[in-house]
């Protein structure tokens, strides 16, 4: 009962599995609801240029609201999504809800996709709709997969992928190092940017190891030709180490915790 993929595809325990079966019940119950009702949150976090010092994107994070008001974090709710056959709705769902939120902004909005949901042909057609409807806008609009994504059926995904790319949407493998034998899905994978999982970002400058793997694998992203994202940037040495070494993006606490649309306009004001 515990053999379930996680996003990278990996088989591992996670702590929802445990959650009595009325408590999983309660979230997917909201979870419907807020689909339906429209009643889904984002959050948005930073994408940083540290060369152009300037806001490159964002990244959308979905968040559900509980009866309470109290916000249920995506770990708890994703797999459940996943389960239930609910995660397509909610994949197009913070798809539209972030092109509308942030219509009359330039910059790039990546948004998290399932390995379900790209696999999954309604959402395909459905997305060619949407790309169509965006017209130039598709530019802005970025997704991010995992390695976990070509797990299964790799030639349809990879195709997907492509033909995605076509219509002007980005494609970020997130989450980067950490999931199955990564090097070789780089080679098959139509990719824009590459997003360095924070764990390889936590001891840089403090241990050389870890410096050493992250310059390798800043010049594997961009030999590949990829924009280089580190994620979980939470001090200024690692932004000044990440600059130094020629990373393009970063991401982290240290830039901006995830904010609300409202926060994140104000937060762009205060940057002038
Ligand atoms: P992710 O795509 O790797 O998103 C980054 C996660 O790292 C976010 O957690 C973010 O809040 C957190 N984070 C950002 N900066 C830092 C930092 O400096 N330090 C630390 N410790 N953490 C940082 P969040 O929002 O809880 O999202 C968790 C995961 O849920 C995401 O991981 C993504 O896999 C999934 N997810 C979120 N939104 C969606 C969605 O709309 N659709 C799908 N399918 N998955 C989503
Ligand atoms: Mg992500
Ligand atoms: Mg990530
Ligand atoms: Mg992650």
């Amino acid at each position: 009962r515990y053999a379930k993929l996680n996003r990278q595809g990996v088989a591992v325990y996670r702590p929802e599995f445990d959650l009595p079966s009325s408590e999983r019940m309660l979230i997917e119950q909201e979870l419907r609801d807020a689909i339906q009702k429209r009643k889904l949150v984002l959050q948005y976090q930073p994408l940083w240029d540290i060369h152009q010092q300037k806001l490159w994107g964002v990244e959308c994070l979905v968040r559900l609201q509980n009866r309470q008001g109290r916000f249920i974090s995506p770990e708890e709710f994703i797999n459940l999504a996943e389960e239930t056959g609910l995660i397509r709705r909610l994949d197009q769902r913070v798809i539209e809800l972030a092109m509308e939120e942030l219509r009359d902004l330039d910059f790039v909005c990546s948004v998290n996709l399932s390995p379900s949901t790209i696999r999954d042909s309604e959402f395909f057609a459905w997305m060619r709709d949407f790309a169509l409807r965006l017209g130039e806008r598709a530019s802005r609009l970025q997704i991010e997969v995992t390695e976990g994504t070509l797990m299964q059926e790799r030639d349809v995904v990879v195709s997907r992928l492509e033909e995605m790319r076509r219509w002007g949407i980005k494609v970020a493998l997130d989450d980067f190092g950490v999931g199955y034998s990564s090097m070789s899905y780089l080679k098959h994978l139509p990719l824009d940017v590459l997003k360095l999982d924070r764990s390889f970002t936590t001891y840089l400058g403090e241990s050389e190891t870890d410096n050493r793997l992250m310059d390798s694998l800043i010049q594997l992203g961009h030999g590949l030709g990829f924009k280089v994202i580190a994620e979980g940037v939470e001090t200024s040495e690692q932004v000044q180490w990440l600059r130094t070494h020629r990373c393009d993006l970063i991401q982290g606490y240290h830039i901006s915790r995830p904010l609300s649309h409202r926060d994140l306009r104000q937060w762009m004001g205060a940057l002038k």
